[in-house]
């Protein structure tokens, strides 16, 4: 459960370390193997597991800097929520020069975001209404897409945001890996998985 034992980058080994994530949480000793290996994964894991770290070093292995194009979108339910992934993946991004995150919830002002867009971005985190906003006004590509999160999905589906999420998936490349991550499984994020994903491997902890 030594985070050496996964086929992470020294550089990000040593943020690790310095942020004192010395063992992997049972979350991520289960998921990483996987992800890193670029499966799909469902994740049953609830607020504290360590869920966020776990697909925030999917996002960053898979993420190359040089690319200026929006490569990962991880969607949350909340504002909030996304604000913490932001920050953690800010956190872990810290050995690879030049990650820029970029956040788009609802709440503040589209024009400022839209700006920010114009500017770049590699990741973008941010809740289903504001981010398929910006999708269908062309301001958001996701055509170089190829790491796509879903946290908290069985809270996304109770506020409603099944047709946002079904909106931003059409908009984005096929060819792509996805996880989702959900406290609970009730049947609709079975079935989500399902039109979602590809082969994936389901973890509990
Ligand atoms: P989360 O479940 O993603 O909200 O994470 C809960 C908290 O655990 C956050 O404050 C993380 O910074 C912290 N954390 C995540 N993974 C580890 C780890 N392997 N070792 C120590 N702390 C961690």
């Amino acid at each position: 459960t030594d985070f050496a034992s996964l086929p992470l980058a020294p550089e990000q080994l040593q943020t690790l370390a310095a942020l004192e994530y010395h063992t992997m949480t049972p979350v991520q000793a289960e998921s990483l193997p996987l992800m890193l290996a670029g499966r799909d994964v469902i994740a049953q894991a609830q607020t504290g597991s360590g869920k966020t770290a776990a697909f925030a070093l999917t996002v960053l292995h898979n993420l190359n800097v040089a690319q200026y194009a929006v490569q990962a979108l991880v969607l949350c339910p909340t504002r909030e929520l996304a604000e913490q992934v932001a920050e953690e993946i800010r956190r872990l991004a810290r050995s690879q020069a030049n990650v820029k995150v970029l956040t788009l919830c609802g709440g503040v002002p589209t024009r400022d975001q839209s700006l920010s867009l114009q500017h770049g971005a590699h990741v973008i985190v941010g809740t289903p209404g504001r981010v398929l906003d910006h999708v269908s006004q062309q301001r958001l590509d996701l055509t170089q897409l190829h790491t796509l999160v879903l946290d908290e999905a069985d809270r996304m589906l109770d506020m409603g945001f099944q047709a946002e999420l079904d909106a931003i998936i059409e908009a984005a490349p096929v060819k792509r890996q996805t996880l989702l991550f959900s406290a609970t499984f009730p049947p609709q994020i079975a079935s989500l998985a399902q039109h979602l994903m590809q082969a994936p491997a389901h973890i509990e902890v």
